[in-house]
């Protein structure tokens, strides 16, 4: 079972159902070749898939081209159902780093085949997140700076600033679909400069007065 901390308290949350948003930055939609979209387009991970720090990813048997995606991370800290986009803020309980593993070859064909992702983005390891600092530590989370290094060489250096729905709007969209509980995460989508990683490689991702993560590949 996963739980995640809030650095600087004694709160712990059991991590609970963890929402992703796709192609919520322009750049990075462009570079799929995907449209960027009129509503968001979310899919889920299991709590099983989370890992933590100095953790390992396992890439599946079943692909061969297991991608990374840098993502700011917002933990739900209260029962939200139908909030409106002015008081979802309140929600937050803290701000994390994960990284959205994704198995890109296997997503491809499923997508081009109409069917669902889960076994591209959902598999064990398949969600390396971080603790959590608290919502009030964080003064603006649409301005902060994304990094994700592979071996040492960055690939990914952009900023929350380009998200194109924005935390408020993303809390209000899907709690009037899915509700969301204390421990509950929302992935709120990933900049430009994706790319593969294959065994033995080690990943840093970071994030400006968020955290850190260092996961090996497997
Ligand atoms: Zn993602």
């Amino acid at each position: 079972m996963a739980t995640r901390g809030i650095i600087g308290t004694n709160r712990q949350f059991k991590i609970g159902k963890i929402v992703c948003l796709a192609r919520n930055y322009a750049e990075h939609a462009r570079e799929l070749g995907n449209e960027t979209p009129a509503a968001p387009v979310l899919f889920m991970k299991p709590a099983s898939s989370v890992i933590g720090d100095r953790e390992m990813v396992h890439i599946p048997a079943y692909s061969q081209e297991c991608h990374y995606e840098v993502e700011l991370a917002v933990l739900i800290g209260t029962h939200a159902s139908h909030v409106t986009a002015d008081v979802a803020m309140e929600c937050i309980a803290g701000y994390g780093v994960a990284i959205d593993m994704t198995l890109r070859d296997v997503q491809n064909q499923l997508k081009a085949k109409g069917l669902p992702w889960e076994i591209a983005k959902g598999f064990d390891t398949a969600c390396p997140l971080s603790d959590f600092v608290p919502a009030s530590a964080v003064a603006d989370p649409h301005a902060l700076c994304l990094k994700l290094a592979v071996n040492g060489l960055t690939h990914q250096n952009g900023t929350s600033s380009d998200m194109i729905n924005r935390i408020p709007q993303i809390i209000s969209h899907i709690s009037a679909i899915f509700t969301l509980e204390p421990g509950d995460v929302i992935l709120t989508g990933t900049p430009a400069g994706v790319g593969q990683v294959i065994a033995g490689d080690v990943m840093i991702a970071e994030i400006e007065s968020v955290g850190c993560l260092t996961i090996a590949v497997d």
